[in-house]
Order: structure tokens, then sequence, then C-alpha cells
């Protein structure tokens, strides 16, 4: 899976993206590790990107590219990759999309973790941090305070505030990152490559919603056709991204195993609604293998359903 990862400092992309790294055993590509990489390694475009730094100057995007290109030609990263920090701008994105086009690997999806801007503010300009080293505790004023105000629970020294997490500061950083992302969010879309998944709710929550997008991005053949399969179940039009997934897990499990479920899932479809909501699995047992030898719709459902595996 080829990701770009999009979201607003705060927005919690860096965890999913550990997660993700963990689920899918693919690397994550930070630009500035490659960059002190590279720049460590002495190699020829650690020597430019060097010079650029040593210039006071921006290392430009040929020569991350370079970076991005080398790496993914690593063998980690055959099975895909996580880009986190790069593209931040429509020309940066354009190249990128050029040189894995080169390479064969297209990016299959533009992932935004969104935050509304009330919560991102809370979450940056919340936080305190345990001053005592050793200890280093983290809370949130606003999302997990400490007992006792401006004191740690488990040491019970001073809490301090991150000059960088003040309000002008962190609104200043959330205003540069929607200039950034705006665009590229557009870029995205435009190609169909874009999905948000909404940043709030628990970290498990989140990454169930990153999983499931991610799943149906992988097999968008399994999707097409459970979106088939339960709008014939429902005898209705296909529901949103998160039933239909489960549906397809279902369907797919039903077709695998019991071949005949289908064409009675299917004949209800085409009778009145009422008569498909009472038609219940204890009929579609007993009714099923009868059914199989001559009923039509199995032949339509079967053998898709065995390519699916
Ligand atoms: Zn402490």
């Amino acid at each position: 899976m080829r990701i770009v990862l999009l979201g607003a400092p705060g927005s919690g992309k860096g965890t999913q993206s550990k997660l993700l790294i963990e689920k899918y055993k693919i690397p994550q590509i930070s630009t500035g590790d490659l960059l002190r990489a590279a720049v460590a390694a002495n190699t020829e475009l650690g020597k430019r990107a060097k010079a650029a730094m040593d210039a006071g100057k921006l290392v430009s995007d040929d020569v991350v590219l370079g970076m991005i290109q080398e790496r993914l030609a690593k063998p980690d990263a055959r099975s895909g990759f996580i880009l986190d920090g790069f593209p931040r701008n429509i020309p940066q994105a354009q190249a990128l999309d050029a040189m894995l086009a080169r390479m064969g690997q297209p990016l299959q999806l533009a992932l935004l973790v969104d935050v509304d801007t009330e919560v991102l503010m809370k979450r940056l300009t919340g936080r305190r941090t345990c001053s005592n080293a050793a200890c280093g505790a983290i809370y949130n004023i606003y999302f997990s305070p400490p007992k006792s105000p401006g004191k740690c629970d488990k040491c019970g020294s001073a809490l301090s505030h991150r000059s960088d997490d003040n309000e002008s500061t962190v609104h200043n950083r959330l205003q540069v990152y929607e200039q950034q992302t705006a665009p590229l969010v557009s870029y995205y879309k435009a190609q169909g490559k874009l999905r948000t998944v909404r940043g709030v709710g628990s970290v498990n929550e989140i990454f169930k919603n990153v999983s499931d997008i991610i799943e149906v991005q992988m097999r968008p053949l399994a999707a097409a056709m459970s979106a088939a399969a339960a709008a014939a179940a429902k005898g209705a039009p296909a529901p949103a991204a998160k039933p239909v997934k489960k549906a397809a897990k279902a369907a797919a499990a039903k077709a695998a195993s019991k071949p005949a479920a289908k064409p009675v899932a299917k004949k209800p479809a085409a009778k009145p609604v009422k008569k498909a909501k009472a038609a219940p699995k204890k009929a579609a047992k007993k009714v099923a293998p009868k059914k199989t030898k001559k009923a039509a719709p199995k032949k339509k459902a079967a053998p898709k359903a065995k390519k699916k595996k």
C-alpha cells in the first residue's frame, strides 16, 4: 500500500502511522530522516543537501525526491510505504507522482487525518509536561488534567508549559499547515485518491477506521462486489463505506464456506421487501441445497466470490 499521510500538527497522524507500520509491515519514509542519513553517510545527494543547508538554503525538491527514490528501491519498501511530511505543496506532489509513475509504483491513497481546529488548539495549547526530567509525564489540561492543577500526579513536581505551545504560536502553525495542505487535499481529491478519517475518539477507534479505508483501497473489486451483495441482500442501494466493508467480509465468508447461501440472499431481493425481511437463516439452510442446482443467480455469484479469495 503506497500512502501519503496528511494531517495537522496535533492530529495524531504520527500515532496512526506507527500503527500502520506495525500492521502492514511497510516503512514510513520521513524526508527529515532521509536527509540526516544521507548527510551522515556522505552520499552524492547527501553532499548536495549539506551544501544547500550550509549555505542557509532549502534543500531542493530534486535532492529530496532523489533520496526518496533511493529509499523506495530498498527491499522493505516493495510492498508499500507511508510518506509523512512530503509532499508539502503541489509542485512536490506533481514531481512525486512523476517519479512514482516512472517507477511503476503510483500512489494508491492520500489519507487525511482530519481534526477540527478548535480541538487541535486545545490538544496543542493544553499540553503540560512534568518538569522533573526523570519523570516526564505528559498531561493535557483539557483532556487529561492532573488531579491537582499544575502538579504532577506521579512525582508531585511542577508541570511546565512549553513556550511554543502558546496560543498564538500554535495558531500560526495551524494556519501554515492549512495553507499548505488545503491545495494538496484538492489535488488528491481530484485524482480520486483522497480518503478522510476523523481524528477524534480513541486511538484504536481511529485506527479501525483507517484500517477499513485501507482494506477497501487494497481490494477495490471486493469492495464493489460487497456493495452489490449488500444491496442485493437488502433490496436497497449500497450503503456507505463502513457497513459495506463488514458486509463484504460476511459475504466473502459465506460465499467461501456455503455457496448455497448466495442464491437465497438474492432471491428474496426480487420479491417484495416484506418477504425479504422475513427470510431468516433457518429457511436459507433448509431451502438452499435444493435450489443450488437450478438457481440461476448462483452461477453469477459463486465464481466471483472465488476469484476474490
Ligand atoms: Zn512527574
